[in-house]
């Protein structure tokens, strides 16, 4: 039996591999379908301290991962497939084979919603982003006309982080007033540099052959009209799905899914604890999940010290 699983290896799975790793727990990590999280999908990361000149996604995710492993962290490739936290000790399936453990620490991480539409994809990193706080200080987006897709509060704060930046943000939502509360929306609408366009979906992000945004397609629900916006960025900010269906009725999550913490990192779980977006549909950035990871650890090793037989 594991003293510790956890299951997740992006920022916050292997900080909590570290942690409890140094703490002789020799944590076995599920790094799953995407080894070293959403981060290695990006190539420059500029706000992780530590790194003055930025750092390559993959290249931190794999120095975390060696930073955790040092101690004794042992990393597989295993997806949970199931769980049963209902006894003790805790169950897993890990493509198809059981593991059992005293504490199982959840960094599963969240995934963005996404428009589906043509351009979309092909012009990740190159224009279409999901993170105004990770990205929207790159230089190719200053003093740029830029769009923000979405109309709740997570539309909004990209919204109003992206003037300090941007030349003009337009705004696309598909009704003709914001989801967001009033206090926000408020604030949005008031910005100078922030232009709503209403009753307004996103068609097709352009232009792929170019190897870089340069506008949007749009269509306006209500005449059918479909114009052409010219843009240097399209910020996509239309919500987060966490990725928490396996420990559906296992676990107190909230309406959206995401893990509920109790006190500090724990979860309604006796011996479950939880990291990282997965549980966070507010901060969402690497470094708020690694220290989510640290608390996840040292609150795993407190556990299995009042614990112990
Ligand atoms: C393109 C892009 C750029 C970004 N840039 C920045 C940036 O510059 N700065 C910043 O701070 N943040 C940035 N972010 C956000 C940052 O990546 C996330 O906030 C961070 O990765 C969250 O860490 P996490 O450990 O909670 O989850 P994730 O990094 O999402 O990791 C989740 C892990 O869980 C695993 N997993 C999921 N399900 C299972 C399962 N069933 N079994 C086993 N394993 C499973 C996955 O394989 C993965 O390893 C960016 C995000 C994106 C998409």
């Amino acid at each position: 039996m594991e003293k510790v699983v956890i299951i997740g290896s992006g920022p916050a799975g292997w900080t909590a591999a570290l942690y409890t790793a140094r703490a002789q727990l020799a944590p076995l990590v599920l790094m799953g379908q995407q080894p070293g999280g959403l981060l290695t999908t990006t190539s420059i990361v500029e706000n992780f301290p530590g790194f003055p000149d930025g750092v390559d996604g993959y290249e931190l995710m794999t120095r975390m991962q060696k930073q955790a492993e040092r101690f004794g962290a042992k990393a597989s490739f295993g997806v949970v497939d199931a769980v049963d936290f209902s006894q003790r000790p805790l169950k897993l399936v890990v493509d198809g084979e059981p593991v059992t453990a005293q504490t199982v620490i959840i960094a599963t991480g969240a995934g963005h919603k996404h428009l589906g539409v043509p351009g979309e994809h092909e012009l990740e990193n190159k224009g279409t982003t999901y993170c105004a706080t990770c990205d929207g200080a790159l230089p190719m987006f200053r003093n740029q006309p830029l769009v923000v897709v979405g109309g709740g509060d997570s539309a909004c704060e990209e919204a109003l982080y992206l003037t300090r930046f941007g030349a003009e943000i337009f705004l696309i939502h598909r009704r003709d007033s914001l989801r967001a509360s009033k206090i926000m929306a408020e604030r949005t609408l008031a910005h100078p540099k922030i232009k709503p366009v209403w009753d307004s979906v996103v068609t097709e992000v352009l232009d792929p052959s170019a190897g870089r945004v340069t506008g949007v397609k749009l269509r306006n629900l209500k005449s059918g009209a479909e114009t052409l916006l010219p843009c240097a960025g399209v910020f996509i900010a239309i919500g987060h799905v966490p990725n928490t269906k396996i420990f559906q009725g296992q676990i107190a999550m909230d309406e959206n899914g995401f893990i509920e913490r109790q006190t500090g990192a724990a979860t309604n779980v006796p011996g479950v604890f939880v990291a990282g977006d997965c549980s966070d549909h507010v901060y969402r950035q690497a470094v708020t999940a690694a220290g989510m990871g640290c608390a996840a650890a040292i609150d795993a090793e407190r556990f299995l010290a009042a614990n112990q037989a």
